[in-house]
């Protein structure tokens, strides 16, 4: 099979809610589109979400690296991922996100191929997940005691909030939020380095009482030697994520002891076939994973639930972004329960399982590499 040409769209949609977290917000969500064509009449479907604060990607420079890395691979096999994503590694370090768009596509067309569901091509089971959902910074106790009961009626019970503001703000409206949704939900809490070691201290010694899960990426994502510190000195798991992007952080944050929890994002770590690396690495260090995502659609959260599926080592899922997206361009893929909004349910469909609205394919601006 052979890669005849590559189609790159902006993919633009509303949000339905504006996340705030300590690096900032994104108005809406520019994401980038990928479809892989191929000779052999099966096509490849990924997504990226460029979050600039995080992996230094707008979406103006993911649709220049899709142009570029879609030159690479025209007329390559798109079956041999291995290979493919050595050489787009090699040509373009950085811009994870666009490199996740292209991995997923892949592996799509590999699951379409074999005839198979992705998460089964990776010795995977189905079975119900369960994501969390966040909260971003909010104003109020009554405004973040508003949300949780919204997220209690919706089905969650696991809510992350947005830390990582100076002062008393967020232990008042994470303990607002824990007395209001008692002791049977879980709490965990994301400071987007927000803070510096005496200031996650004194917060994490505030908030040790209020039974937390985990504490996520509180300082700077190069200072791991406070990580390793802050960690011997609370009594709340830590949770890396910024610190992570792929399988050399993780081995350096694990030999290094500064973190309890891996949160993999595919948007960090280029896609599954770093994912997959992460996790073991993880592993073997004894640390569980969390599956995150930035401003994807259902098509891109498909890809993520196919990786938790195959690999049960990722416990902890925040798969909410398709939620706060205020339209949905994706036909089948993973679904959210009608009733109880946490659950997750994934189909059995070769691939992911997923196309697009043509009206959406219409509408955005759109490339083709061939
Ligand atoms: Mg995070």
């Amino acid at each position: 099979m052979k890669i005849t040409s590559i189609e790159i769209y902006n993919m633009d949609m509303k949000l339905a809610y504006v996340l705030t977290i300590s690096l900032g917000s994104t108005p809406s969500a520019q994401n980038i589109l990928i479809k892989i064509n191929t000779d052999e009449r099966i096509a490849g479907w990924g997504e990226g979400s460029p979050y600039s604060f995080i992996t230094g990607e707008t979406q103006a420079t993911s649709i220049e690296a899709a142009k570029f890395l879609g030159k690479l691979l025209i007329g390559k096999d798109p079956t041999a991922i291995e290979e493919n994503l050595n050489l787009i590694n090699r040509y373009l370090p950085t811009h994870p996100s666009v490199k996740s768009a292209f991995d997923m596509a892949m592996w799509d067309i590999l699951g379409k191929a074999s005839n198979q569901p992705v998460y089964k091509l990776l010795g995977g089971k189905n079975r119900q997940l369960r994501t969390d959902i966040t909260m971003g910074h909010e104003n109020s106790v009554e405004d973040v005691q508003k949300l949780a009961q919204k997220f209690l009626d919706q089905g969650f019970n696991e809510i992350k909030m947005k830390t990582g503001r100076p002062g008393k703000t967020d232990f008042n409206h994470v303990k607002a939020v824990r007395e209001l949704v008692g002791e049977e939900v879980h709490l965990k809490i994301d400071s987007n380095q927000g803070w510096d070691l005496a200031e996650s201290l004194k917060n994490a010694r505030l908030m040790e009482p209020l039974n937390l899960m985990y504490f996520e990426q509180p300082l700077p994502v190069w200072n791991l030697d406070d990580m390793v510190r802050l960690r011997e000195k609370i009594n709340i798991p830590v949770c890396a994520d910024e610190s992570v992007f792929d399988d050399k952080d993780a081995f350096k944050i694990c030999k290094k002891g500064a973190a309890d929890y891996l949160n993999i994002k595919l948007g960090k770590s280029g896609g599954i076939h770093t994912g997959l690396k992460i996790n073991a690495i993880a592993e073997s260090y004894g640390a569980k994973c969390m599956i995150g995502c930035f401003n994807e659609s259902r098509l891109g959260l498909t890809a993520a639930a196919h990786l938790v599926l195959a690999r049960p080592n990722m416990i902890f899922l925040d798969l909410d972004s398709a939620l706060l997206l205020g339209e949905d361009p994706i036909i089948g893929g993973m679904k959210y329960g009608e009733k109880n909004k946490s659950l997750i349910t994934v189909g059995e469909k070769p691939g992911f399982g997923v196309d697009l609205k043509e009206e959406y394919l219409q509408k955005w601006k759109s490339f083709k590499i061939e």
